[in-house]
């Protein structure tokens, strides 16, 4: 089964294959819609997802130059007043002062185009680059499990790569790069993650390797999970016969992000974090 020649990779899509290299196919190969309900209770989890979107139109919004006193009206849900009430009172400190919000960047790595689509790049040209992405999870993420995220390796990684425009030209140095993950219900407590030149070998290493894993399999049915808590949040289930009940919306992360794969109507990065 191959892929297109002309197929993007994301940390979504990426994140994905670490996760069920079935997902995977389903979802990017064969770009399956499968009607399952992705966590319960439906509606509840529908909401949050929509007040985390426009949370983000928000934020981009302001960070164009709207002014705060002609958005506050807008967030008329009471989640939606909350998280913007503390990214007007607590957001992320001690930022670099050029801002870039909702850009995107991309990059070949192994043949393929990687691309990311960032909630704020904030940038002191030769000195600083921060990257920041918005959370509006119920829960406050793990710094281990963050870590382990493709996320985490894919946006630093792109803004050395393909990041110079937003360093008035020059190639960005690794060390310059940080990555910050603020969150709307837990302001004081962002989590930030330094970057360095042994981290962008290593994730050049790891991307490389995932992508050349992908390119050439040739298996008909790429593998199913050996992890089955994977299964309990993906609308798949039914299908690969792992079950027909959505799991909890107390039990993963709701993390009303825009992802970076707009142009599929299933984004698992709303169902993001399973605790191990
Ligand atoms: S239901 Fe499980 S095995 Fe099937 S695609 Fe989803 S995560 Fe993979």
């Amino acid at each position: 089964m191959t892929l297109p020649a002309d197929f993007q990779f994301s940390q979504g899509s990426l994140q994905d294959y670490a996760d069920c290299p079935r997902r995977f196919q389903l979802r990017y190969i064969l770009r399956l819609a499968w009607p399952a309900v992705e966590a319960e209770p439906v509606l509840e989890n529908e909401r949050h997802q929509l007040q985390g979107q426009a949370f983000h139109r928000l934020v981009h919004q302001h960070l164009l130059g709207i002014p705060s006193d002609r958005l506050s009206p807008m967030a008329t849900d009471e989640d939606l007043r909350r998280w913007w009430h503390h990214y007007l009172e607590d957001g992320p400190a001690d930022l670099p002062p050029a801002r870039y919000p909702e850009i995107r960047l991309t990059t070949p790595v192994a043949g393929h185009q990687l691309m990311a689509r960032y909630d704020l790049i904030a940038a002191d040209a030769g000195q600083r680059l921060v990257i920041v992405d918005w959370k509006t999870s119920r829960q406050r993420s793990s710094r281990r499990w963050l870590a382990g995220r493709l996320q985490t390796q894919v946006y630093p990684y792109l803004a050395v790569r393909a990041g110079s425009h937003v360093n008035e030209g020059q190639p960005v140095q690794p060390e310059q790069v940080a990555m910050v993950y603020w969150f709307a219900d837990f302001p004081a407590d962002p989590e930030r993650f330094p970057y360095d030149g042994a981290q962008y070998q290593a994730d050049e290493a790891r991307l490389t390797t995932l992508i050349e894993d992908i390119k050439t399999r040739d298996d008909e049915v790429f593998p199913l999970t050996t992890d089955e808590r994977q299964c309990q949040y993906c609308c798949y289930r039914s299908l690969c016969e792992r079950g027909v009940e959505a799991g909890p919306i107390e039990g993963a992360e709701a993390v009303s992000e825009w992802g970076d794969d707009f142009d599929v109507s299933i984004d698992f990065e709303q169902i993001a974090e399973i605790e191990y």
